[in-house]
């Protein structure tokens, strides 16, 4: 029997290949960065092809550090940065356009005029969604209607377009030679495109974002041969596809209803799975497809999401030249005893969930003369905290349960300060897991049972295993002190754009 199942991340920053074995351990770990592009404010971009470039390198690579050949890799999996568009020629292959990425608020016209009728949630109840620039159907639209030739080439079925996992499972399979045009439905989700009752593209909301149908990839369950990979891995099966917060929860296994997961990456996405009906929000988190299993019916889960967690730490390293790198900012946040009173909300691209302001920009408040980069340090880590707890708060009125422990992954989780002070401020444990890489485990896992490399769920969740759990140990006053000075400083944000 085939010893791995090989799985690609292709993530906001970077772009890895991790190969598991049977047991759920990486086998071999390959990372590439790629770059990134901000050609005006609010304005992302990533390049298609560096990143398709990136998925052949690091595949090959692990396959040389596993010291395995493509006989013993069971099936492929693919999770994504989700939301991110790309639009490529069909007959060459090429992007017409950088990928415009998840943070990108160029729609922020578009989707006001979608509101005008009906207003923001307009379309919530068909797909789960509040009309937002973060969602791909509104950056589909601009790029339609702005780049030239691109309305008339989708007319005719001649571009492509879809989400980073379209992109790849196409150029896995052959490309211009044969590659199939195919999405999930947790990444369909995403696009305020997609009706989350029948799990297919709407007629009336592709109208309304003016999207000819003939450009979008059919929408597959998240478990099932999409077709066979072409190049290095030739003939291995492409088993397996979820967005990568959804393989984050599948990772975690998080199967049942009330079981939730925070991954802490670029950005920080809460996800709670409700079931197998989508629950509407009225406190603004977002309704989306956990995870579809071949022919069985989907699950749903309520998402919390947030635009700049990690992303912040990148800030302060990049932008700023605080730190060089991006763990170097515990140190510098433990050279102070707190936040010597300052807060750091990064409403870059405006405020995500709960508040989905698209007006909101960033600020930092409470400055004194006493204040140094040690408690800019502290704020940095604290705002990622802080927006959990704004999460939290939401899912449990929304719901009426209490969440007892809040499993966690993602690149900052090796950060031990933030989880103390994570749990500390929500006032309950946190779990680390031993495989902190659980977006790839995730669509490893998806993969895996559509290829009978795993049996079931069941056999899944038996290889969950914890690395380490934090406990609350702040007072409860000082917990409400510290959440009261944020939620002061977030209203500040709002209505900057005015
Ligand atoms: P993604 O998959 O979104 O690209 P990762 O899960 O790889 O992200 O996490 C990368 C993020 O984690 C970066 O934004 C980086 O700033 C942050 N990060 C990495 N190490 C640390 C650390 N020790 N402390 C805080 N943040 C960190």
């Amino acid at each position: 029997m085939s010893r791995y199942i090989a799985v690609i991340d292709q993530g906001t920053t970077s772009t890895r290949c991790i190969l598991f074995d049977h047991a759920g351990r990486a086998g071999a770990m390959t990372q590439m960065e790629h770059r990134q592009f901000y050609p005006r404010p609010g304005w992302v971009e990533h390049d298609p092809l560096e990143i398709w470039q990136n998925v052949q390198t690091v595949v090959s690579k692990a396959l040389q550090e596993a010291k395995t050949e493509t006989g013993d890799i069971a099936a492929l999996a693919v999770t994504n940065q989700r939301e991110t568009l790309v639009a490529w020629d069909q007959s060459t292959g090429n992007p017409i356009y950088p990928a415009i990425v998840w943070q990108d608020t160029r729609s922020v016209e578009i989707c006001d005029q979608l509101s005008l009728e009906g207003g923001r949630d307009r379309f919530r109840v068909r797909t789960g969604l509040p009309i937002a620039t973060y969602f791909s159907g509104p950056k589909l639209q601009w790029l339609l209607e702005n780049i030239e030739g691109a309305r008339i080439k989708a007319e005719r079925g001649e571009l492509l377009c879809g989400t980073i996992d379209s992109w790849l499972v196409w150029n896995l399979t052959g490309g211009v030679n044969g590659g199939v045009h195919v999405t999930d439905a947790t990444n369909a989700s995403r696009t305020l495109l997609m009706n989350i009752e029948t799990l297919a593209w709407d007629d009336d909301l592709l109208a309304a974002m003016n999207v000819p149908p003939a450009a979008l990839p059919a929408i597959h369950s998240s478990s099932e041969i999409y077709g066979l990979a072409t190049g290095v891995l030739a003939g291995v099966p492409v088993a397996g596809i979820l967005g990568d917060q959804q393989a984050a929860l599948f990772g975690q296994t998080g199967f049942d209803r009330g079981e939730a997961k925070n991954t802490y990456g670029t950005g920080c996405f809460l996800l709670l799975n409700t079931g197998s009906n989508p629950v509407h929000s009225r406190h603004g988190l977002i309704t989306t497809v956990a995870y579809q299993l071949g022919d069985t019916p989907p699950v749903f889960a309520l998402e919390g999401s947030i635009a700049y967690a990690g992303a912040l730490v990148q800030w302060l390293r990049d932008n700023l030249g605080l730190i060089k790198t991006a763990a170097e900012v515990e140190d510098l946040a433990n050279s102070v005893e707190d936040n010597g009173g300052i807060y750091i909300v990064p409403a870059f691209s405006g405020l995500f969930a709960p508040y989905w302001r698209s007006d909101a920009r960033g600020i930092i408040i409470g400055l004194t003369p006493y204040a140094d980069k040690g408690h800019f340090a502290r704020a940095a880590l604290e705002a990622t905290a802080y927006q959990t707890r704004d999460i939290v708060d939401a899912m449990r009125q929304e719901t009426g349960m209490d969440l007892d422990l809040l499993k966690v992954d993602g690149g900052m989780v090796v950060n031990e300060t933030l989880m103390q002070f994570l749990s500390d401020i929500l006032g309950i444990p946190i779990a680390r897991p031993i495989v902190t890489e659980t977006t790839a485990l995730g669509a490893a896992y998806a993969a895996g049972l559509a290829v009978g490399f795993w049996a079931d769920i069941g056999e899944l969740r038996g290889l969950w295993r914890k690395d380490k759990e934090w406990q609350p140990r702040m007072a409860r006053e000082t917990r409400d002190y510290l959440y009261s000075g944020w939620n002061k400083a977030v209203k500040h944000t709002f209505g900057w754009l005015d």
